[in-house]
């Protein structure tokens, strides 16, 4: 690993620690087809802004574009999403992150109906359903063509986009933008999530979902833990959230970290935009 591959995705520094010197995949771990023989990856964490980095070169640019859903779900993307929108609450991450979100906007006094939430990276768009039911507006993005369609046909969300933030031109503007568990499979965060403000309305938020670096180590170690497994560039903690929205241009209303039905760590935030 040369000094360059080492700097950190979060802030560019190079101060870094050591976490893990990881040679084989964990068992848990989506098999990406790496060779065993040339698997080889380190964790690191960063001084300066606190976040975890996984250093490799085997996910790059454009990863996301059918594959990933290729390898992780088979295609069978319905047959899946069903599945997870049938677990019981006590069970469900999407039910318990959907009333998270709705009861921050009912906070804000806004009528249901009229609320136009933009979930980024949908995935499987169990999420937007769990929000559809409540009597919000959904909108989504996703690089993977399959799951775009399979969010109109199966979800009906009231819009949808092939593709990233990056190519996405929109003269709506939403009052909730959703990233959950996306930042993390990105080399440029504080980037993509500067892209968000362009897209709020006035009074608009952005809720963001990351793994949680600091709980997951409390509780297991970089290697098991699948917070720490290969697909996450970078793994954060309350500060690494903070730091990643201020920089982004962001202030935090609310961040907390949380033990998910799944047994995920997870750290979450609700951000405005810095005025001024
Ligand atoms: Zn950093």
């Amino acid at each position: 690993m040369n000094a360059e591959a080492a700097r950190c995705y979060l802030c560019g520094s190079a101060n870094l620690t050591i976490i893990a010197d990881i040679r084989q995949k964990p068992e848990g771990e989506t098999n990406f087809g790496i060779p065993p023989e040339d698997y080889r990856r380190l964790i690191y964490q960063y001084q300066d802004c606190s976040v975890y980095c996984n250093v490799h070169n085997y996910i790059t640019e454009g990863f996301y574009t059918g594959r990933y859903n290729e390898a992780t779900y088979n295609h069978q993307i319905h047959d899946k999403y069903r599945e997870i929108r049938n677990l019981p609450r006590e069970r469900s991450d999407n039910k318990h992150r959907a009333e998270r979100v709705a009861n921050f906007i009912d906070r804000l006094g806004l009528p249901r109906e009229q609320v136009h939430v933009l979930d980024v990276g949908s995935g499987l768009g169990v999420f937007p359903a769990e929000l559809k039911d409540m009597g919000f507006q959904c909108y989504c993005i996703d690089p993977d063509a399959a799951a775009i369609q399979h969010a109109l046909q199966n979800v009906k969300v009231d819009g949808a986009h092939v593709g990233t933030l990056d190519d996405f031109e929109s003269e709506h503007k939403f009052d909730v933008i959703s990233f959950n568990k996306v930042l993390e499979h990105l080399k440029e965060p504080v980037r993509y999530l500067k892209k968000a403000r362009g897209f709020l309305t006035s009074q608009g938020i952005v809720y963001i979902e990351l793994p949680d670096g600091d709980s997951a180590l409390e509780h297991g170690n970089a290697v098991d833990r699948q917070e720490f497994y290969i697909e996450h560039f970078t793994i954060f903690n309350k500060a690494s959230l903070s730091f990643l929205a201020q920089e982004a241009g962001f202030d935090c209303l609310e961040v907390a970290s949380i033990h998910e039905p799944s047994d995920k760590f997870t750290v979450y935030g609700f951000l405005k935009p810095r005025v001024g």
